[in-house]
């Protein structure tokens, strides 16, 4: 706000400039601030439900939900691109591509089903990369095994040149989210997901909860806890940055 008051200022002082000086003499920079750009990404969609808590809430509203909250908060200071808004499928690469196309600053896919531990319960952030510690996140027969790829491609150099910024903004959230939403705690990953993998730009997927556990779908099913998990991936996105800009 200040920044575009400030910019508001300098605008009116070259227009009156440019009105008094001869034409010409005055001209505006042309390295304006950029507007940073978010894409979100809220995971499934359409016939692809995601996973399914024991009361039927289903993972494909959850992320919408929390997605379009995240817009309506970053949009006050950051261009801001849904890759759905609505209840279609999207395909994984398109997802990228959404990210890719709007020359995206960072690309934040959302989920809530647990995609490595459908038995557990928590919130885990996922950051683009093939490790030797994937045994305890075996996928299982869920709708996001179809999101891990294990035979690394040519595509994996796009994340890769992110991967220190990703695995800072998956810490971000991580904090954020603990101290926003209290979850139970699961951490930051490396992972070689899918739908992170041809992205240009600093990449995670944010798994808010494990639809699959009671406790956290009734916690999901609450406005207020969707609004806080909203706020709580914005305000690290902000601050992402404002730390590294
Ligand atoms: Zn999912």
């Amino acid at each position: 706000m200040l920044l575009r008051l400030m910019w508001a200022h300098l605008l009116v002082l070259g227009w009156m400039f440019h009105n008094i000086a001869p034409a010409g003499a005055v001209s505006l920079p042309d390295d304006l601030p950029r507007q940073r750009v978010v894409v979100i990404d809220p995971g499934h969609g359409g016939d692809d439900v995601g996973a399914v808590g024991p009361s039927g809430l289903v993972e494909k509203a959850v992320t919408l939900s929390v997605a379009q909250k995240m817009k309506e908060i970053l949009s006050e200071t950051c261009e801001v691109h849904l890759t759905r808004n609505g209840d279609f499928a999207v395909d994984l690469e398109d997802r990228t591509a959404v990210a890719n196309h709007y020359r995206a600053d960072v690309f934040v896919s959302l989920h809530a089903g647990g995609a490595f531990r459908h038995q557990g319960r928590g919130t885990v952030i996922f950051y683009y990369g093939h490790s030797r510690s994937l045994e305890s996140f075996a996928p299982e027969e869920h709708g996001d095994s179809l999101e891990i790829n294990e035979e690394p491609t040519r595509w994996d150099e796009v994340q890769d040149k992110h991967g220190v910024r990703a695995q800072l903004l998956a810490g971000l959230v991580r904090g954020h989210l603990r101290e926003q939403i209290s979850p139970v705690d699961i951490g930051t990953r490396k992972a070689p997901c899918l739908v992170l993998r041809g992205a240009d730009m600093p990449a995670i997927l944010v798994e808010i909860a494990h639809l699959s556990h009671p406790a956290e779908e009734a916690d999901l099913r609450k406005p207020e806890v969707i609004r806080a998990a909203a706020e709580a991936i914005s305000d690290a996105i902000k601050e992402y940055f404002t730390e590294y800009p």
